[in-house]
């Protein structure tokens, strides 16, 4: 049953993940979540080195839908200035924004991944709708109120996977 939080890569910063090595692997889409994922979860917006990565991504032809738990005002404040479609609100885990994404770009599940930072929403949501999962290191060290419950369930999951030898982070 744990085996729905475990991702299927990790990387310490999405700026790690190659966007020529995707287009490689025919991926058409990318569903990201925002807060310490892109950016601080308190940082308004992007910072230069992830808008020459998004420059990157599209160069290579790979859509892009932020999907985020985070309000419309935070959300969009966010992905309006770099031209992304946002879904708000997305109450992941939950499947449905995950598919709303997918039917927007008008890709397959199998042309997608989701990059998020939390196995419980991001990595659990993307898992349960079968898609390519990607975990990153959070930005900050600190969250916002609502997710500070979930990374005290989350570091028990991570000491089982690190446990088990299915997680290893560098740090
Ligand atoms: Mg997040």
């Amino acid at each position: 049953m744990l085996k729905q939080f475990l991702p299927k890569e990790h990387f310490k910063s999405v700026l790690d993940i190659s966007p020529q090595a995707l287009k490689a692997r025919g991926i058409k889409g990318i569903i990201t979540d925002l807060d310490n994922t892109l950016v601080e979860w308190d940082r308004p917006s992007a910072t230069p080195q992830l808008v020459k990565w998004f420059e990157e991504i599209k160069r290579n032809n790979i859509l892009v839908t932020i999907v985020s738990n985070n309000n419309e005002e935070r959300v969009k404040a966010f992905a309006d200035p770099l031209g992304i479609p946002f879904i708000y609100q997305a109450r992941k885990p939950l499947v449905r924004a995950f598919k709303q994404a997918l039917l927007q770009m008008g890709i397959k599940k199998e042309e997608a991944v989701v990059i998020g930072d939390q196995l419980l929403t991001d990595v659990l949501g993307g898992n349960r709708s079968g898609f390519h999962t990607i975990l990153v290191v959070p930005v900050a060290q600190t969250d916002g109120l609502a997710t500070k419950f979930n990374r005290f369930v989350e570091r028990r999951i991570m000491n089982w996977f690190r446990k088990k030898g299915m997680l290893q982070w560098e740090d």
